[in-house]
């Protein structure tokens, strides 16, 4: 284990605060300590509970700064109840680059990065299967499955590996070579399937059907949000509990947008910020944008998008059993949602690259757009901080960069 870790930490319960699961819409109350995805009476997303109450009354913010630098140090605000079930990759705790050349360039001075490509297998995915396959190992899943546009496939066969489990992953034929060969080298069964994440979706509930695999879809069990939510945690202590203006953030299906918020909530009702919260922005790719129409339709729920199409695989989710939850986001943030095309995400991603010496991803790239285009209307004023969060590295899009007349052909734009 970790050798940052107290002993008296080492082994034994971690402290956590976890109460029950909740439903999402009905708000059924259901007993944690058992494996369980959807509500059994309405089919929406669980969320996990904490007795923040009395958390309130014990847990020092000065106890978690105290530890080591990845997401465990929340350990008390997780679901794991174990220690030796915390699966420890190094997730989390990633830099937040204060963005000082690409601010000069774009003449705003408070512009940050929070540089999600560092996690274990280059992406944020890895910070929600981290905590949930920790939590399914807990609760006793020998087996899981995942239906995936690429990371969150690569991240869940990290961590089964490290679990000693059965990973089956399903992607889209169409997805990049990286992805496939991560997750075959990390000892996963692949699974390409005809479509997009929907359709690999339905090819994973089979086998979750007949062989009673664990099935870890976004949203789909409670504890990969429980994973993301740190990205809330770890803002709020880099701005010495106090939380940024506005959050750009490109939406999948969702996890980080509604774990952020989340712990926002928990962190409220701890007691460790006050009051004001940053305006959430979703941005999504034109060629996928089911979230910023139902956004600007004023509607609860999404109509599933036809025929998606994009660059940004993390961004190719047509439908989401969360959507209503990132709508609500949206809205109660006073925040907006963002459709950009996958050119300017190019572009973009030169941008970042020559003036912050990072290789962003394309979906991470997009919140530049976003964020350059709400400056120009005036949404965002200056002197208000912004967070773009950089979700993945750009080495597993190196094929965007990779011919002379492709589309990323390196026009420095
Ligand atoms: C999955 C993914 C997203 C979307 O994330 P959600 O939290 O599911 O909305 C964004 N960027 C990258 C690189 C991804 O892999």
């Amino acid at each position: 284990m970790p050798e940052e870790r107290g002993a008296d930490e080492t082994y034994g319960g971690t402290g956590s605060y976890l109460s029950h699961v909740e439903c999402s819409l009905c708000g059924r109350r259901l007993e944690a300590d058992r494996l369980q995805n959807l509500c059994p009476d309405c089919s929406r997303p669980l969320l996990a509970r904490y007795d923040l109450e009395r958390a309130s009354r014990e847990l020092r913010r000065e106890t978690i700064t105290a530890r080591g630098p990845n997401l465990w140090r929340y350990r008390e605000l997780l679901p794991v109840r174990s220690a030796e079930n915390e699966l420890c990759l190094g997730e989390g705790f990633t830099p937040l680059i204060r963005a000082a050349r690409l601010g000069e360039t774009l003449r705003f001075d408070t512009l940050f990065i929070k540089e999600e490509g560092l996690n274990p297998t280059g992406s944020f995915k890895a910070r929600g299967l981290a905590v949930a396959v920790s939590r399914a190992l807990e609760l006793g899943a020998r087996s899981v499955s995942i239906p995936s546009a690429g990371n969150a496939a690569g991240a869940m066969s990290a961590y089964a590996a490290m679990a000693g489990m059965e990973a089956h992953v399903f992607m889209p034929r169409d997805v990049p070579l990286p992805f496939v060969a991560e997750c075959r080298v990390l000892g996963a069964e692949v699974n390409l399937v005809e479509g997009v994440i929907t359709d690999c979706g339905k090819a994973a509930a089979e086998g979750v059907r007949e062989f009673g695999r664990f099935d870890m879809s976004t949203l789909k069990e409670p504890y990969r949000l429980e994973g993301k939510k740190t990205m809330g945690y770890e803002l709020a202590e880099a701005f010495n509990w106090t939380l940024p203006d506005v959050i750009v953030y490109p939406t999948g299906g969702g996890t980080g947008l509604i774990g952020m918020w989340k712990a926002f909530d928990e962190m409220q009702m701890l007691g460790w910020i006050d009051d004001h919260r940053p305006r959430m922005v979703s941005v999504q790719s034109e060629g996928c944008a089911p979230i910023v129409r139902a956004f600007h339709d004023g509607l609860e729920f999404a109509e599933p998008w036809p025929a998606p199409s994009t660059i940004a695989d993390g961004l190719r989710v047509p439908s989401a059993v969360g959507d209503f939850l990132m709508l609500r986001v949206l809205r109660e943030s006073r925040g907006t949602a963002v459709a950009v095309s996958d050119q300017q995400m190019l572009e973009a991603a030169e941008l970042i690259g020559r003036t912050e010496g990072i290789f962003a991803c394309p979906e991470g790239a997009a919140t530049l757009v976003a964020f350059r285009r709400l400056r120009e209307q005036g949404w965002i004023s200056s002197g208000e901080s912004v967070i773009l969060f950089n979700t993945g590295s750009g080495l597993k899009y190196a094929h965007l960069w990779s011919c002379s007349d492709g589309p990323g052909t390196l026009t420095g734009a």
